[in-house]
């Protein structure tokens, strides 16, 4: 029998079946660099009919000849930098993965990214198990009450020991484990995986050492049969593993596994496309469809009939031959149709969106409708940003979109100072889109950029040579991090600026911002000042 459907080509029905939001699966990958996030995704895609063979993903990008090079940045450095989302439709359900970027110094937009999807796949490579970005992220989505399925990777590879893996996953991040999907051998003695559930063995004919093609159906882990297509010491070893994973560890239970209490776990070969069909259909068959998105005026619930959205991320030069900007735009409520009127809440003023855009692999197409659910980019020039709520005409806002204080400081320094309109307009520009964040100080005329972590300070420098024609430099400067002053009087405010001017700055939206030096002269800005909030984050608006 064969696993998987014949891929296929593009189709290009996909999303145009108006079956409301409970059909939608939007979900992100989280992983640390290199336990085999891209490889995943190709074969998700393959395996949803998306792309017609492995690799496209990457061979397509690569065709982009004109990609600039913040896109070689992320090429050479073997980081993935921007996210995108992918559309693709199998069996009835529209499954829309939104890419996040895995280097650490790109988690705020990750970040964002994790707000707007309802569930998450976290990849841990069997031979490393959890680290520490891996860490960083499955705490957001705990913190976001997102529900994860657990794909263990490269068990075609000598790795840890199943067991090892799933103590680590339960112990180190207090989660009850299920596993559905058991590795049959490792390493040089790989036979392939057995699920859990269906009985069904997925191996490769005819070397056992191949990508999986062959699916055979036992009637259970403990099968004769099975066992005589296994090499001995193989099958004994797979019978008493089994055998002691399902007594040791918890039953599969959707309820559990939606409230974040549990993670089925599914051991497989991204690269040799083992269990990756087992993970679609689990992903399918149980990650929640849209959930409620909180609000400031309670959370939107997605069966709402007028339509509500959010913009989580905003991009520049998606494509050469687009100039524009693209908001990627999450929506909670409603059904949107191509052409309608939306409130955009920021600026009071009505948004007609006649060119929505849905992402297929990396095509992109025009949609004539969204659900609850679905992801789509709307080009702009400007008018939207990350935060930014549409709705159908309500003025209620989403919340949870933080902005997070820099760890990184530099002053800009342009190399040729008539090109101070461009830095301007340039700075404005990935700003907007979160690439930095930028400080006007109250004392001096250069700008002050911050950044969660280095490499974003290359990918600016680069992006503003190319796409500005302006060449920048950075310089140090005493600041550490900034924060975001506030208080329930603004003269409170404007006093401690007053006193504090030489570390005192604007943000872009004219919030001011403190900029201590070091922890402790922010701690005693604190103690001087105990009617002021120096917050870390704030709420994008
Ligand atoms: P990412 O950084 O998480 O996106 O990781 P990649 O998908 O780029 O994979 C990192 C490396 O691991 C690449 O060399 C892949 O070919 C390899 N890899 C990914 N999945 C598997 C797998 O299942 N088995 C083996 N042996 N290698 C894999």
């Amino acid at each position: 029998m064969s696993a998987l459907p014949e891929p296929q080509i593009a189709p290009t029905s996909v999303r145009s079946k108006p079956d409301g939001s409970l059909s939608r699966r939007t979900f992100a990958i989280i992983s640390h660099p290199d336990a085999g996030k891209t490889t995943l995704t190709e074969k998700l895609l393959l395996a949803g009919g998306a792309i017609n063979m492995a690799g496209a993903v990457k061979v397509r990008g690569e065709n982009r000849r004109a990609r600039s090079d913040w896109m070689e940045i992320e090429q050479s450095r073997g980081i993935s930098v921007t996210s995108s989302v992918m559309t693709f439709e199998r069996e009835g359900i529209t499954f829309n993965l939104l890419d996040t970027p895995g280097h650490s110094d790109f988690s705020e937009d990750t970040y964002r990214t994790l707000t707007a999807v309802d569930s998450a796949i976290m990849v841990v490579d069997v031979a490393k198990g959890i680290e520490s970005q891996t860490r960083k992220l499955f705490e957001i989505c705990r913190l976001r009450d997102i529900p994860i399925i657990t794909f263990v990777n490269k068990v075609d590879r000598e790795g840890r020991d199943p067991f090892e893996i799933l103590d680590e996953l339960e112990a180190g991040l207090a989660l009850s484990v299920s596993p559905q999907v058991w590795p049959v051998g490792m390493g040089s003695d790989f036979q392939g995986c057995f699920d859990l559930e269906t009985n069904e063995f997925l191996h490769s004919r005819p070397r056992a050492a191949g990508s999986f093609n062959s699916v055979t159906q036992f009637n259970g882990p403990d099968d004769p049969a099975l066992h005589a297509v296994l090499p001995e010491h193989v099958a004994a070893k797979f019978a008493g593993e089994v055998e002691l994973a399902q007594a040791g560890y918890s039953a599969f239970d959707a309820e559990a596994y939606r409230q974040g209490h549990l993670t089925p776990v599914v051991f497989g070969s991204a690269l040799r496309d083992f269990s990756v069909d087992q993970l679609l259909k689990i992903v399918a068959r149980f990650a929640p469809p849209p959930r409620p998105q909180p609000s400031d005026k309670g959370a939107v619930d997605p069966l709402t009939q007028s339509v509500s959205a959010f913009v989580f991320k905003v991009q520049a030069n998606m494509d050469p031959n687009h100039r524009d900007r693209v908001a990627f735009v999450r929506f909670c409520s409603g059904h949107f149709k191509r052409g309608m009127k939306l409130n955009h809440v920021r600026s009071g003023k009505p948004l007609a969106v006649n060119n929505p855009i849905y992402f297929f692999a990396q095509e992109r197409a025009l949609t004539e409708e969204a659900f609850a659910g679905d992801v789509i980019g709307i080009p702009n020039h400007g008018t939207l940003r990350v935060g930014d709520t549409l709705t159908e005409g309500e003025t209620f806002r989403f919340t949870g979109l933080p902005s997070f204080a820099p760890e990184v400081m530099r002053r800009v320094r342009l190399e040729d100072t008539m090109k101070m309109k461009q830095l301007r307009r340039a700075l404005e520009d990935l700003a907007e889109e979160g690439l930095v964040q930028v400080f006007k100080p109250t004392i001096g005329s250069q700008w002050i950029v911050g950044v969660v972590g280095p490499l974003q300070l290359d990918v600016l420098a680069s992006r503003v040579r190319n796409e500005y024609k302006t060449d920048i430099t950075f310089e140090p400067v005493p600041y550490a991090t900034a924060r975001w002053i506030s208080a329930d009087e603004e003269r409170f405010v404007k006093t401690f600026m007053q006193e504090n001017m030489m570390s005192c700055a604007m943000d872009r939206d004219e919030r001011p911002v403190f900029l201590p030096k070091n922890d402790w002269e922010l701690r005693y800005a604190r103690e001087r000042n105990p009617g002021l909030t120096f917050a870390e984050t704030r709420e994008i608006v």
